[in-house]
């Protein structure tokens, strides 16, 4: 099999320097795939998560131990934007569009890395061609839209970077299962098509893993299981523990 595009190796986070809250986490992430990762509140998804795109610094969290490889390149000490040069972006949970400014403006801060206007134009008519509520909504105050069109805002804005990998944290926190289904439908259409590898963090356990290739279970800061989506979707104690939460 080809090398994947991440692996995360025994990573552990420390926060304000005492509090121990990943205790050795490993992920591999093959190329063009979607991978979740599954776990109750508090688990520690979202700081995987921030490790990985370098985001801890602003939480007073710090990658201790272990390493994170980009094609078996060390990027744990590239910032964030050099990060996104190298095509990996991260969409915070809950979803933090600018209230004040337009979808469209909003999708173009997506953009920042980039010079070259006919590719941004470009890119531009391929979000909203993934997205064709964005378009419509383009001229829209974010904080005039409802909470899907601010997650796919979210999302759109990340792809404006040109990404092959992007984070995604939480991305159907507070949606109506319709719209949650929406959201998936077109991450696995940029999966697909645009060949754009996906993690993500969810607590909707049930959806995650009908939309994933592979899934890891976290718990208090470790991973407690993994395997392909739909293994676990069929594992007992899965069920039992997690598909009714989310
Ligand atoms: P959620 O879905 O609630 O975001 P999660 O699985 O993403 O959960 P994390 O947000 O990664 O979990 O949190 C993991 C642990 O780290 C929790 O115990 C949390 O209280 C702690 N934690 C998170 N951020 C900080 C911080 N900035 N300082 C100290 N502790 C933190």
């Amino acid at each position: 099999a080809a090398a994947p595009l991440l692996v995360v190796n025994g990573i552990e986070v420390i926060y304000n320097h005492v509090i121990l809250v990943l205790k050795g986490v490993s992920l591999s992430v093959p190329r063009e795939s979607i991978v979740a990762i599954l776990g109750g509140n508090g688990a520690g998804k979202t700081t995987t998560l921030r490790a990985i795109s370098n985001l801890l610094k602003g939480e007073r969290g710090e990658v201790t131990k272990g390493s994170i490889e980009l094609e078996g390149e060390r990027i744990e000490a590239l910032t964030p934007s050099d990060l996104v040069k190298r095509g990996v972006v991260q969409v915070m949970e809950g979803r933090h569009c600018f209230a004040h400014l337009t979808i469209e403006e909003n999708l173009l801060t997506g953009s920042y890395t980039r010079t070259n206007k006919g590719e941004i134009a470009a890119n531009l008519d391929k979000v909203y061609n993934y997205f064709p509520r964005l378009k419509t909504r383009r001229t829209s105050q974010a904080a005039y839209t409802s909470g899907g069109e601010q997650q796919m805002c979210a999302i759109g804005r990340a792809l404006m970077s040109n990404p092959r990998l992007v984070l995604l944290d939480e991305p159907s926190m507070g949606l109506a299962p319709q719209i949650v289904e929406e959201v998936f439908n077109i991450v696995q259409d940029l999966n697909q098509k645009e060949k754009v590898t996906f993690v993500l963090a969810e607590q909707n356990t049930h959806m995650a893993l009908k939309y994933a290739d592979y899934g890891y279970i976290m718990e208090s800061g470790r991973i407690m299981m993994d395997g392909a989506a739909k293994d676990l979707a069929n594992n007992e104690d899965v069920k039992e523990f997690y598909l009714g939460m989310g």
